[in-house]
């Protein structure tokens, strides 16, 4: 069965009509609706406030929780790393945004604890109150070149490159104690993705 909206092929019936659509267009189709209900939750909760205005007593009860924002900062989406644009500052998105796509690549290619020790170090990085923007900076773009070199086949690593990289960004985090904990735990993991291979 054919998307209704595009040539791709459908993988989500909507609506009551059970309309088909193909995965891209019902994530389209999704956002759309909970766009609307925020409305609805808004309108709900401006209600509730206005009752409690006119009666005269301070609103009380349950009321519809803000919605958390999208992981999209300046632009860029992000699918795994969750940081939020008021700890990001200046620190280069658009690398931030090719980490995270090499995270996703890293499941793709069943390493699930690659792709967790890099997500974790970029979020601890990130949100660090002991690092400044450039260490921030220079961390990610560590981050950034290493995960590409830990997705690509054992064979092809530049081991050699990756371990100097790697020391370095322990050395730089060496000096964040807010994220000590994070970092002993995630380097190690990221490390062994290049011992050199014996021959
Ligand atoms: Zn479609």
């Amino acid at each position: 069965m054919k998307c209704y909206q595009c040539p791709k092929p459908a993988m989500y019936l909507v609506t009551e009509k059970k309309i088909p659509l193909c995965l891209s267009c019902y994530s389209q189709f999704t956002q759309n609706m909970q766009a609307e209900l925020e409305g609805h939750e808004r309108m709900l909760n401006y209600l509730s406030d206005q009752i409690a205005f006119k009666v005269g007593v301070p609103p009380m009860g349950p009321r519809f929780p803000p919605r958390p924002k999208p992981a999209q900062i300046s632009g860029v989406k992000l699918n795994n790393i969750n940081v939020s644009n008021s700890v990001v500052g200046t620190i280069n998105t658009g690398v931030i945004g090719s980490v995270d796509q090499t995270i996703s690549a890293l499941i793709q290619l069943g390493e699930p604890s690659l792709a967790e020790a890099i997500k974790t170090l970029t979020e601890a990085v990130v949100g660090s109150g002991d690092l400044d923007q450039n260490q921030k900076n220079e961390l990610i773009e560590i981050l950034g070149a290493v995960a590409t070199e830990a997705a690509t086949p054992k064979e092809e690593r530049k081991n050699l490159v990756a371990k100097t990289l790697l020391d370095r960004a322990a050395q730089i985090t060496a000096l964040a104690n807010d994220i000590t904990d994070v970092c002993q735990k995630w380097w190690p993991v990221f490390a062994a993705a290049f011992q050199m291979v014996k021959g």
